[in-house]
């Protein structure tokens, strides 16, 4: 099977300038992302994940290296070309959710699909997430792992060519950590979504086609899963 690539990173680097001091958030990085993929970022608090991830979704730019998604050069772009990219390919989950206070469930995930030109039906996504009920609730109605259900359902809704997510279960109890990455797999499974997943939890890497390791702002290790386990049956 020829893989396809969706994203390709070529010699990447971030760094920060303070004052006197120079940090190396991210070393020289090259990595490719395929289509349909689901890969987990694995390493340490401090490791560059985050980094890495927000470069990849035209979050942050890269002090040097080029970052393509298909043929599109994002480290070339400019706003208006990175807002299209983010808008209309990307789906970002968040670590801490970062919904709207003020809207509804059903109101932050109507949001996002009124971005994009083929959303997929608002009340099916609810539902695929298990929200279903208490999708007229606002964020601060909602328990930790209802929130990250409403992020998911707000990132899945646009139907993304990629979807990134930063620790979507750092802030959850492993139960409710559990059905979270069982839905980020059911997107990769049946839309066929490109998922990308940072933890630091080295169980979790056991639910990648592809797993890649970070330590002190650089990739060390890529490796191939042949036999990912379904997130059910992980345990941390
Ligand atoms: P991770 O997500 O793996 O915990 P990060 O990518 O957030 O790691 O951070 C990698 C390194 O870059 C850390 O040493 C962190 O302190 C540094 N860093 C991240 N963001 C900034 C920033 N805005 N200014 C200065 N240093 C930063
Ligand atoms: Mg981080």
């Amino acid at each position: 099977m020829t893989k396809k690539v969706l994203m390709k990173l070529n010699r990447v680097t971030r760094t920060y300038v303070m004052g006197e001091v120079t940090v190396e958030a991210l070393k020289e990085t090259s990595l490719e992302l395929y289509e349909g993929e689901l890969m987990v970022i694995l390493g340490p608090s401090g490791s560059g994940k985050s980094t890495l991830l927000n470069i990849m979704g035209g979050m942050d730019l890269a002090s040097g290296g080029q970052v393509y998604f298909g043929q599109e050069d994002l480290t070339r772009a400019g706003d208006k070309q990175l807002t299209r990219y983010r808008r209309y390919e990307l789906g970002f989950v968040f670590q801490f959710y970062n919904l709207i206070p003020d809207l509804t469930a059903r109101e932050n995930v109507e949001l996002s699909a009124n971005l994009v030109a083929n959303p997929l039906p608002v009340e099916e996504v609810l539902r695929d997430v298990g929200l279903g009920s208490r999708s007229d609730h606002f964020p601060s109605q909602l328990s930790g792992g209802e929130q990250q259900r409403v992020a998911i359902a707000r990132a899945a809704v646009k139907n993304p060519r990629l979807l990134l997510c930063d620790e979507p279960t750092g802030a959850l109890d492993h139960q409710t950590g559990r059905l979270i990455l069982a839905l980020l797999a059911k997107i990769n499974r049946e839309r066929g979504s490109t998922v990308v997943i940072v933890t630091h939890n080295t169980p979790i890497s056991a639910m990648a086609h592809r797993v890649v390791r970070m330590s002190s702002g650089a990739v060390v290790d890529i490796s191939e899963n042949r036999f990912p386990l379904p997130p059910e049956r992980i345990e941390w």
